[in-house]
């Protein structure tokens, strides 16, 4: 499978900013390599500029940064899968540890949404991670066990893995610069496989594994080397066109 570079720009960027980012992004990268998918998780209020920008473009992919399982409702500041794909987006992003961590969402609401938005069509991109606590405790695969049968409860175990990614994101790599080591990633990586397959055995050797973590230009080639590695999620070093693109190409 192609190589899934995404993009999270957060709480980032208005409507014009973004689409100015995406419009220099497509004219840097034109269309994505051949062996690649592009990415972006844009702000809400961005998605539209986004889109437009993005059709067309071979390769390219748009996601919402969340939603809510629900088809529609008394949900006041949530948004619906519905409401996402006709934005124009294809994906959407479950479990950021932000949403986790500072929002403050359960394993189990993290669980709902990942289901409802596969079942409601659209793309799926699940975060799991450990805080620097747990795996100075010992409990990273004790973690990363728990957020995956969490986050996948109900998903039928063989999910096209055109469908489904899950992202490894440690939450002490997740902007703060700090990139975990090749061997952090290769040990964290082959226990989430493991995991997948045996959650998913008719999908899990080949759902997609992408790490994220204080990714940028200068560290991308080698971490999308590694085994088990299919891709990346990037906050901070994909604001910038330049920066993204370099990341795409590495
Ligand atoms: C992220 O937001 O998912 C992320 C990995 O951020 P950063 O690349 O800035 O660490």
């Amino acid at each position: 499978m192609k190589k899934l570079m995404a993009a999270n720009w957060k709480m980032y960027k208005t409507a014009d900013q973004a689409g100015q980012t995406a419009q220099e992004l497509s004219s840097l990268l034109g269309d994505a390599p051949e062996d690649r998918e592009v990415l972006v998780f844009a702000p809400f209020t961005a998605l539209h500029a986004v889109a437009q920008i993005f059709s067309g473009k071979a390769g390219y992919h748009l996601g919402g940064q969340d939603l809510y399982p629900a088809d529609e409702g008394a949900f006041t500041g949530e948004i619906s899968p519905a409401m996402l794909l006709a934005a124009g987006c294809d994906y959407a992003l479950t479990g950021h540890s932000e949403r986790r961590h500072v929002i403050g969402e359960s394993d189990e609401l993290v669980g709902q949404k990942t289901r409802f938005a596969l079942e409601a069509g659209m793309n799926v991109v699940l975060c799991i991670g450990e805080k620097l606590e747990e795996r100075e405790a010992g409990q990273l695969g004790a973690v990363l066990a728990r957020q995956l049968a969490t986050g996948l409860e109900g998903i039928p175990g063989d999910v096209s893995p055109n469908k489904l990614a899950v992202a490894y994101e440690p939450v002490w790599a997740i902007g703060t610069g700090k990139v975990a080591g090749p061997e952090e990633i290769l040990d964290a990586h082959k226990q989430v496989r493991e995991e997948l397959e045996k959650l998913l055995p008719g999908s899990g050797k080949e759902i997609r594994i992408l790490y994220g973590g204080s990714v940028k230009p200068a560290n991308s080639g080698e971490i999308i080397g590694l085994d088990n590695v299919d891709g990346v999620l990037v906050g901070g070093a994909s604001l910038q066109a330049d920066s993204f693109q370099r990341i795409v190409t590495a």
